[in-house]
């Protein structure tokens, strides 16, 4: 930062041991560690001062204290109205500092991907996609709708994956790019549900011959259009995991499934130095799914136990018998 970057980047945010630089609209995240002593010092200098909630500058005299943050009266306001709020005023605050009134909720648009609020007056055209979902301006610039791009993110998840021991599918997979309708569809057709990005359909064929059993795969992975590249990361991994596990034939109940594939998309959102990443690990660690929010963290504690080759070889364990 001291050194002609702090002209290319803004620290934004500190948060334990990273910290965030902002690049334009974007922001990316770095461990302290990889920071000179100089930088650290300006770290602590920069956190050392009280610092608005909503803009992440220094508090200066007059400021407003809500729930665990203070925040400039200047910014201290709505979103949707632009008033500023006073006592008794209910709001709601999303993970980027954005407030807005209660009552105004209506008025505005919660990102389906980073759960950003922004006005739904001013919002573009594009950003309400063809199936109804809200995309922020920052979230659409980074949409993916394209296969190819998808591909491009699926060889760089598959190679993140690797390294923990998850070897790349043996069958072939049907990538496709689908609206909220279609998925849900094809989830119904399989009995499952909920409010899902991603879905990995299966199919095993056994050809047996007097001497042996020959077992082969294909897949069909669908996955929403128009994700931004973090939340598009973490659903591919989460559903090569899928993949993982149905060649294997594993069979758990859904805690541990749901579970073990969120730590493929944890591993590979901690390699993605975006805010979203980080916000999407945040969104996971307090998800009250029973099975993607509870169901990571118990496989989670138990991956901090046991390592990757033994969390693998107790799945593989798991396996049914053909
Ligand atoms: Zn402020
Ligand atoms: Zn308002
Ligand atoms: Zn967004
Ligand atoms: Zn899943």
């Amino acid at each position: 930062m001291n050194d002609g970057r702090r002209a290319l980047a803004e620290l934004a945010h500190v948060e334990g041991e990273y910290l965030f630089l902002r690049f334009g609209p974007v922001e990316r995240r770095y461990p302290l560690n990889n920071f000179s002593e100089d930088d650290h010092e300006y770290v602590r200098n920069w956190s050392s001062k009280a610092r608005c909630g909503a803009c992440n500058q220094p508090l200066t005299t007059r400021s407003k204290k809500a729930g665990r943050k203070s925040y400039h009266l200047a910014c201290f306001r709505c979103v949707a109205c632009g008033k500023g709020f006073r006592g008794g005023d209910r709001f709601q605050i999303d993970q980027w500092g954005n407030l807005g009134h209660v009552e105004h909720i209506a008025q505005l648009f919660d990102c389906d991907s980073c759960g950003r609020l922004f006005p739904r007056k001013g919002a573009s055209r594009n950003q309400v996609l063809s199936d109804n979902r809200v995309a922020c301006k920052q979230c659409r610039d980074d949409a993916v709708f394209d296969l190819e791009e998808l591909k491009s993110i699926r060889n760089e998840t598959t190679v993140i994956l690797k390294e923990v021991g998850i070897s790349p599918p043996e069958g072939a997979i049907e990538w496709k790019l689908v609206s909220r309708r279609e998925l849900d569809n094809e989830a119904k057709r399989i009995h499952v549900g909920g409010n899902l990005k991603g879905l990995t359909v299966t199919q095993l064929r056994r050809v047996t011959s007097k001497s042996e059993t020959i077992t082969s795969f294909s897949h069909k992975v669908y996955v929403l259009f128009g994700l931004p590249k973090s939340e598009l990361r973490s659903v591919i991994s989460h559903e090569l995991m899928h993949v993982w596990l149905n060649e294997r034939g594993v069979e758990a109940p859904a805690d541990v499934i749901e579970g073990f594939c969120n730590l493929g998309s944890d591993q590979v959102l901690r390699q993605d130095p975006s805010r979203l990443a980080w916000i999407l690990i945040g969104n996971m660690q307090t998800n009250p799914s029973p099975s993607y929010g509870a169901g990571y963290r118990k496989m989670m504690a138990h991956l901090q136990k046991t390592g990757w080759p033994r969390m693998l070889a107790e799945m593989k364990a798991r396996a049914k018998k053909p």
